[in-house]
């Protein structure tokens, strides 16, 4: 599956937002965001005085949702093309769908502390999904199901390490009933627009798809 493998930092500051890709590094003063709050590229300073136009609010948060969820432009415009298929808000079943990604899922519940480790851990079969491995980062994850990780995997650092510090935090959607003990997530629900925390205008992705 394509994804982007360039410099991840350069996203944030072209979204002017930060966007977490990086798990610890982006609670640090290390963060690229942090220290140089500006576009990239030579124009920079040319780029953020200039007004955006219409097509140009709706592509920046086509991309931001792009970004923060780490998919390409095809399988985003599938996403959207299901979305606008289904009954509802169609900004509403776009943000679900993607907030129902199984890669999202261990993120949010803090299972891994960015969504590319928590795609790494999918694709390398650490996760399961009612008991059965399930490897494809964008499994859509149904209420009723329980997921959790493989139990020769939970002593890996990198897993033990998240779930300490999410244990800690202890802040989780009100969709997802998290067990640490058995290293298990609960769906107990579909997500409401209020459970995803991401900073994107829905509506204007519709707008610029639906021209
Ligand atoms: Fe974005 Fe994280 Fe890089 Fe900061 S460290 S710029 S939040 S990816």
């Amino acid at each position: 599956m394509a994804r982007y493998t360039k410099a991840l930092c350069r996203l944030c500051r072209r979204e002017g937002i930060k966007l977490f890709l990086k798990g610890d590094r982006c609670l640090t003063e290390k963060c690229s965001f942090s220290r140089r709050n500006y576009i990239p590229g030579v124009h920079h300073t040319e780029t953020h005085l200039r007004k955006l136009s219409e097509y140009g609010k709706q592509l920046r948060e086509k991309q931001k949702a792009k970004r923060i969820y780490g998919i390409m432009e095809r399988q985003f415009k599938r996403y959207f093309n299901i979305a606008n298929k289904k009954v509802g808000d169609t900004g509403l079943n776009l943000l679900k769908l993607l907030e129902t990604r199984l890669d999202n899922v261990i993120y949010r519940v803090g299972f891994a502390k960015s969504r590319i480790i928590a795609r790494q851990l999918v694709s390398h079969g650490k996760i399961l999904v009612n008991g059965k491995k399930v490897n494809i980062p964008s499994y859509q994850v149904k209420p009723g199901e329980v997921i959790s990780i493989k139990e020769k995997a939970s002593s890996l650092e990198i897993i033990k390490q998240a779930i300490e510090e999410s244990k800690k935090k202890g802040n989780f959607p009100s969709w997802l009933q998290v067990d640490f003990e058995k290293k298990e997530v609960s769906v107990k629900s579909e997500p409401t627009r209020t459970d995803i925390a991401i900073p994107v205008q829905e509506q204007l992705i519709v707008e610029l798809y639906s021209k």
